[in-house]
């Protein structure tokens, strides 16, 4: 399966595989006549003539539709009967072709959509074993004639995956939004239209800054979708200005979400400073900025994959994420693996294409794999949902061995041992961090940062006291509330505090007493399960790097993965 950064790459392996005679070619796609234009443009430029077969049109010479059956079926004896959905006939037809005209043309049968009449369930194993055969021959005696497949799902049944090469045909580079869009500015005659600020005189360095803006705004979509967007944004006004970038983003997190696994969001507010502790991660993670410039490639860095989050819930994985994209500047798209599994539209597997597609068009950005476990059969060796989840991880997993495309992977995992080993080698993530319950300056530090969301002054508590009532001192044995239980027992504080005023007889703000009766009242999850956390904290020890720096357990990991790294 190759994957391409924009149409000129895929056009240059397309008639790669075309001049090395690959006699089955299957192009992954959901914009069909964006793939048809870059399969015509590779026809003309090798001199090859094609054919189109669809279920309800049967074989036809152009895309504009002329039937062969019904403008040539004298003189093409060989296709008369076609009948509309005969896959096995429009084949056969096709081969007979390809031989009657060897050495003089070269021809290609695009077949658009036929996964129902070669998939497994169907049951009909003809029409596949037709498309087997014309590979099989192809292999003994190389002509000059492929089937290309054209399809959404792009799902091959067994029996052909091996005579088939899949290409995933690439969303639109920027590039080529952009091409498309100055066209479009130079139709509605233009640059008067393309404003800013509006009343102000508009500079070409603004038209320039509107033009970047309008194109990361648009990259993901499909063309169809980003001529959508913009011939909307003009219809409104006939004004291009940053009120449609806002508009055009809106429309992506629409489109995005009505697939039911991504989801585009918005990560404007928030700050790396919003995280509180986990100091060792954000070191790494503030190194890795730099990775994404061609200053860096320069050097000899290689593009980042991403890292791996794992630890106990609630202490910041997520919204590591969000903070992350923000201060990187870059969009976040969260993949949801649980859903992933579970939609009812398409299949996982075209969801997971789906979600690299749209992340490798919006790149350079930082893609949040919530729960990538989820849907892993639990028992070891069993393939439960006949191997579907780990085809959807092995998927995930090659693309991220080579991937070269600015994605920063994000991926977070409650249920690590889940997973198999071979997604925590080397070379997948560039780290595995463990996020455990936040230590005592860590909890002092979120008291902080939440009281302030809380627009409470934090300086009028005493955090140190808060920190320690929130740890060990009340729970023992290395448990403490988790950040997101620091964040609810503000909350509930608050809610308390509020009611007391209500009555009439306390303070307009929280009150010290208050908090810490509300820390008293929160029984941490992890305290429920004491075994469960320090399991996980076992199997981090040498597997995982700690977010955060914790004497007690970091000094055995370090030691183990300095052994690993000697060994490798
Ligand atoms: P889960 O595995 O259950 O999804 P998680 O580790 O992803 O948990 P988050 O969703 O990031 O945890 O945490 C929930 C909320 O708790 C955050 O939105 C944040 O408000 C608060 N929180 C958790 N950890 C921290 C932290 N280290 N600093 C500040 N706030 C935190």
């Amino acid at each position: 399966m190759a994957r391409f950064r924009d149409k000129t790459e895929f056009e240059e392996e397309f008639a790669l595989a075309l001049a090395s005679r690959h006699p089955v070619v299957c192009i992954r796609t959901s914009e069909e006549n964006r793939a048809i234009d870059s399969i015509q443009a590779v026809a003309d430029k090798l001199d090859y003539q094609e054919l189109f077969w669809s279920c309800t049109r049967g074989v036809f010479h152009d895309r504009e539709g002329t039937l062969l059956s019904e403008r040539s079926n004298k003189a093409n004896p060989a296709v008369k009967g076609l009948k509309a959905a005969d896959v096995t006939m429009a084949i056969e037809a096709f081969a007979k072709k390809v031989n009657d005209d060897v050495g003089k043309k070269k021809w290609l049968l695009v077949l658009l959509d036929p996964d129902p009449y070669i998939e497994d369930k169907y049951n009909n194993p003809i029409h596949r074993r037709r498309i087997r055969d014309f590979a099989l021959q192809a292999r003994l005696e190389p002509i000059d004639g492929c089937i290309v497949i054209v399809s959404l799902r792009g799902e091959l049944p067994r029996d052909l995956e091996k005579e088939v090469m899949i290409l995933d045909f690439p969303l639109p580079s920027r590039a080529e939004i952009r091409s498309w869009l100055d066209e479009l500015i130079k139709k509605i005659g233009a640059s008067k239209w393309m404003t800013v600020q509006d009343g102000a005189e508009d500079t070409s360095e603004d038209h320039e800054e509107l033009r970047e803006a309008i194109i990361d705004a648009a990259v993901g979509l499909t063309m169809f979708e980003v001529r959508y967007a913009l011939s909307q944004a003009l219809m409104r006004d006939r004004i291009l200005d940053l009120e449609d970038v806002r508009e055009i983003h809106l429309l992506k997190q629409q489109i995005i979400a009505k697939c039911g696994t991504l989801e585009y969001l918005d990560v404007t507010n928030w700050r790396i400073k919003d995280i509180g502790g986990l100091d060792v991660m954000k070191e790494w993670l503030r190194k890795r900025r730099m990775t994404f410039s061609q200053a860096s490639r320069d050097f000899g860095i290689p593009v980042p994959k991403g890292v791996l989050l794992t630890g106990v819930p609630g202490c910041g994985k997520s919204l590591a994420a969000k903070c992350v994209a923000a201060s990187w500047g870059m969009p976040l798209i969260k993949l949801d693996m649980g859903r992933v599994y579970g939609s009812l539209v398409g299949s996982s597997e075209e969801h997971i294409r789906h979600a690299i597609a749209v992340s490798e068009a919006a790149a350079p950005c930082v893609l949040w794999i919530d729960e990538i476990e989820k849907g892993i059969p639990r028992a070891r060796g069993s393939i439960g949902d006949n191997g579907v989840s780990l085809r959807v991880l092995a998927t995930l997993l090659t693309w991220m061995q080579e991937k070269d495309s600015p994605v920063f992977v994000f991926a977070t995992a409650n249920d690590i041992e889940l997973l198999p080993p071979e997604a925590l080698r080397r070379g997948r993530f560039d780290e595995i961090f463990f996020v455990d319950l936040p230590t005592e300056a860590e909890r002092r530090k979120i008291f902080e940062i939440h009281l302030g969301r809380a627009k409470q002054d934090p300086a009028q508590f005493d955090l140190d006291r808060l920190a320690q009532l929130s740890g060990p001192d009340t729970y023992g044995d290395e448990i403490a509330l988790s950040g997101a239980e620091i964040e609810a027992a503000v909350a509930n504080g608050l809610i308390e505090a509020f009611n007391i005023l209500l009555k009439g007889n306390g303070e307009p703000t929280l009150t010290q007493d208050q908090l810490e009766t509300a820390i008293l009242q929160t029984i941490p999850i992890a305290a429920t399960r004491r075994d469960d956390v320090h399991s996980l904290r076992g199997w981090a020890r040498g597997r995982a790097v700690f977010a955060t720096e914790q004497p007690h357990v970091e000094s055995e990991g370090v030691r183990d993965i300095i052994d690993q790294l000697i060994q490798s």
